[in-house]
């Protein structure tokens, strides 16, 4: 951990996150942010991270969700 930043697990219970959360992929540092969507899996802007499609990985890495963590 390098500390740039205020990160915390949200144990994959994503429907305690506010609709606006962006999160970090903790393999690669990817984020995930609501506002700009994933183009890479075709998730439109404005869809919240609880939002994300079942089978949504990271993009960069194919992490699965629960191991991307908050930024707050
Ligand atoms: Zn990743």
């Amino acid at each position: 951990m390098s500390g740039h930043f205020f990160a915390g697990s949200y144990d994959g219970d994503a429907a305690n996150l506010p609709p606006d959360a962006r999160l970090e992929c903790r393999i690669c540092w990817h984020v995930y942010d609501p506002a700009e969507g994933d183009p890479v899996a075709q998730v439109p802007p404005g869809t919240p991270f609880s939002a994300l499609p079942a089978h949504w990985t990271c993009p960069n890495c194919d992490a699965d969700p629960s191991g991307f963590l908050v930024i707050a």
